[in-house]
C-alpha cells in the first residue's frame, strides 16, 4: 500500500514539467503557483483524508485485480457497499474542499474497465489488460489523473468529421508502428494544470466517418505538444474568500499537438461504435459521483445558512418562514443525495464484472441537483440578509479608522461575537455570491453533462414499457388478479422479466457526515 502524503503530492507534481499558462504567464512550477495553490490543497486534502485511521472504512478500498489496498479513488467498484462507501467519501471531503476532483480518476478508471471489456470482446483486442497494467501503476504510485473528454466541439450542429476546424475534437492524427499521435483541443478539464496524468476520452458517439475520433487513451501531463491554458484555481490571495483562497478548482483547456501515445496506454483506436458506450458510462458513473460533491457543498450551505440566522439574533425555531426555509435546503440537498442512495443500492454488475450505480436515478439525482443548485443559493441569500454582499473588505477587520465604526454593523445575536458573524457572512459571499459561487452553480449544471443529456438518459434507461404492461394488465384482467405481484422499479428492468431490488446485506454503517 503506498498512500501519498499532500506534501508527497506535491513533491511528485515537482517531478513533472508541464507547459501551463495561467492569466498570461507560464507556470513554472505547478506545485507552487499561488494562483493553483487552493487546486493542490484541494486534491491533497484527499490523500492526507484516506491516511487517517478514522476514515480508511471508507476512504480505501481492496483492489480485486491485485489484492492491494488503494484509495477509493482509484479504485474499481465492485459492489452496492463500494458505491455507498464511494458516496460518502465524496461527500466528506466535498464538505471540506467545495471540490476534491480525484474522484474523477475513480470514475474514468470505472468506464474504461468496462468500455475495454467490451471492445475486446468484439474486436479480440488487448485494450483491456493494457488498462490493468496502468491501473495498477496508477494505484501503485497513488497518481491522480484528470479526465479530458469534453471537446471544444465547434458547431455543435456538425459531427466531428464535418467541423471546419478539425482540432475541434481531439483526433488520431497519425498511426505509427509504436503507437499512435493526437491533436485537438479539449474545452474544460478540472485540475488538469496539477495532475499527474490525463484520461482522454471520447465526449460522445461516433459514426464510421468519425473513425479517428474514436480514441482514448492516457498522456502524462508533461507529455510533448501538449499546453494547458488554465483559469486560477478559486479566489487565490482574496483575504474575503475565506473558503475559496484555500480550496477551489482551476479548469483548463487542453491543446494537444502532435502527441505521441505508445500503444500501451492507448484504449481506443477507430472502434466508432464503441464510443458511445464509453462515454454514457463515464457519464453515468461520474454523474453518480457529482452526487456526493454536491451534497457535501448542501451541507456547508445549511451549517452557514442556520449560523447566518443565529447571528441575526433570530431562532430558527420560532421563526416559522426561517424554519421552512431551512427544511426546503435539506429537503433539497437530501433528495438529489438520496438518488445517490438508490443508485447504488438498485446498481449491477457489469459483463466486465465491476459494479455500475443504476442509470435512472443517478441521472435524475444529477437533473435534481442541477436544477436546485440557483434554489439552494437562493435560499441561502434570502435567509441570510445582504450583509453577504455588502460587508466591507475584510482590511476594514483591523483598520483603526474604520473598524469602530464597522461595530454597530456587526453587533447583532448578543450570542455571537462580530468576528465570527463576519466569517460566516463571508463564507455565504463565497458559495453563493462571488464568481467562486458561480462555478459552483455552473458545474452543478453543466459538469458531468447538460441537463438535456440526463433527461434523454433518464428517458432511455427507464422502463417506460413496463408500467404499460402493468396498466395493460390492470385493464384486461381486472384488478391486481393473476398479477405476477411485482412492480418493477427504475433499473430493475431486464430481458427476461423484472427482478424485486436485490436484498442487501449491508453493514450497520455511520454516516460520515
Ligand atoms: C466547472 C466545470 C468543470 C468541468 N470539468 C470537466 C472535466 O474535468 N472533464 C471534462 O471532460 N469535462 C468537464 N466539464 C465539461 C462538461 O462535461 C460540459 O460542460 C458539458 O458536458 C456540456 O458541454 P459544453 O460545455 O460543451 O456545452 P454545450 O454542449 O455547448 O451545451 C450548451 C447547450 O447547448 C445544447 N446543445 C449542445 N449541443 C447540441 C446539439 N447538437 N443539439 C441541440 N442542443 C445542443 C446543450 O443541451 C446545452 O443546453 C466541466 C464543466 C464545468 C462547467
Amino acid at each position: 500500500m503506498n498512500l501519498m502524503t499532500s506534501q508527497d503530492y506535491c513533491e511528485s507534481l515537482r517531478e513533472y514539467n508541464p507547459t501551463v499558462y495561467v492569466r498570461g504567464d507560464r507556470v513554472e512550477s505547478v506545485a507552487d503557483h499561488p494562483q493553483l495553490a487552493p487546486g493542490v490543497n484541494a486534491i491533497g486534502m484527499t490523500y492526507d483524508f484516506a491516511r487517517l485511521t478514522e476514515h480508511r472504512e471508507y476512504a480505501l478500498a481492496e483492489q480485486h485485480t491485485s489484492g492491494r489496498t488503494v484509495n477509493r479513488f482509484v479504485h474499481i467498484n465492485r459492489d452496492t457497499e463500494d458505491l455507498l462507501s464511494k458516496l460518502e467519501y465524496v461527500r466528506a471531503l466535498c464538505q471540506l474542499t467545495g471540490c476534491a476532483m480525484r474522484y474523477l480518476t475513480m470514475d474514468g478508471l470505472n468506464a474504461l474497465y468496462q468500455s475495454t471489456y467490451q471492445i475486446d470482446s468484439t474486436h479480440n483486442t488487448e485494450y483491456s489488460s493494457r488498462l490493468i497494467e496502468q491501473m495498477h501503476r496508477i494505484q501503485d504510485n497513488d497518481l491522480t489523473v484528470g479526465i479530458a473528454m469534453t471537446d471544444a466541439k465547434g458547431d455543435r450542429s456538425l459531427r466531428p468529421n464535418e467541423q471546419p476546424k478539425p482540432d475541434s475534437h481531439v483526433r488520431i492524427v497519425a498511426r505509427r508502428p509504436d503507437g499512435i499521435e493526437i491533436s485537438g483541443v479539449k474545452a474544460i478539464v478540472t485540475a488538469a494544470p496539477y495532475v499527474h496524468e490525463l484520461f482522454v476520452l471520447p465526449g460522445r458517439n461516433m459514426q464510421r466517418e468519425d473513425k479517428d475520433f474514436a480514441v482514448a487513451c492516457q498522456v502524462p501531463i508533461d507529455a510533448q505538444g501538449l499546453t494547458i491554458i488554465a483559469r486560477p484555481a478559486g479566489r487565490p490571495g482574496d483575504a474575503a474568500a475565506q473558503f475559496s483562497s484555500r480550496f477551489g478548482q482551476s479548469t483548463g483547456v487542453c491543446v494537444f499537438e502532435n502527441v505521441f501515445v505508445p500503444y500501451d496506454r492507448v484504449y481506443m483506436c477507430g472502434e466508432w461504435e464503441h464510443s458511445e458506450h464509453l462515454t454514457k458510462t463515464y457519464a453515468n458513473h461520474h454523474r453518480h459521483t457529482c452526487i456526493g460533491a454536491r451534497a457535501g457543498f448542501g451541507d456547508l450551505l445549511i451549517g452557514a445558512s442556520a449560523m447566518m440566522i443565529e447571528t441575526n439574533g433570530l431562532d430558527m425555531e420560532a421563526e416559522p418562514h426561517l424554519r421552512e426555509a431551512m427544511v426546503e435546503l435539506i429537503k433539497t440537498v437530501e433528495s438529489f443525495y438520496a438518488c445517490g442512495v438508490s443508485a447504488s443500492v438498485y446498481g449491477k454488475t457489469t459483463d466486465a464484472g465491476n459494479y455500475e450505480p443504476d442509470a435512472v436515478y443517478s441521472n435524475l439525482g444529477k437533473l435534481l441537483l442541477a436544477h436546485s443548485i440557483y434554489d439552494m443559493h437562493r435560499i441561502a441569500n434570502s435567509v441570510s440578509g445582504g450583509l453577504i454582499v455588502a460587508l466591507p473588505h475584510p482590511e476594514e477587520d483591523h483598520n483603526p479608522d474604520t473598524m469602530d465604526k464597522l461595530d454597530t454593523l456587526m453587533s447583532a445575536s448578543a450570542d455571537m461575537p462580530p468576528h465570527r458573524r463576519a466569517a460566516v457572512a463571508r463564507l455565504i459571499e463565497d458559495l453563493t455570491a462571488s464568481h467562486s459561487g458561480a462555478w459552483y452553480s455552473v458545474i452543478s449544471v453543466h459538469g458531468g453533462g447538460s441537463p438535456e443529456a440526463l433527461k434523454k438518459e433518464i428517458f432511455r434507461n427507464y422502463p417506460i414499457g413496463d408500467k404499460t404492461d402493468l396498466v395493460e394488465r390492470l385493464i384486461e384482467r381486472g384488478l391486481h388478479k393473476d398479477s405476477p405481484g411485482i412492480t418493477p422499479q427504475p433499473g430493475q428492468c431486464c430481458d427476461t422479466g423484472c427482478e424485486p431490488p436485490r436484498q442487501t446485506t449491508l453493514p450497520k454503517r455511520e454516516r460520515l457526515h
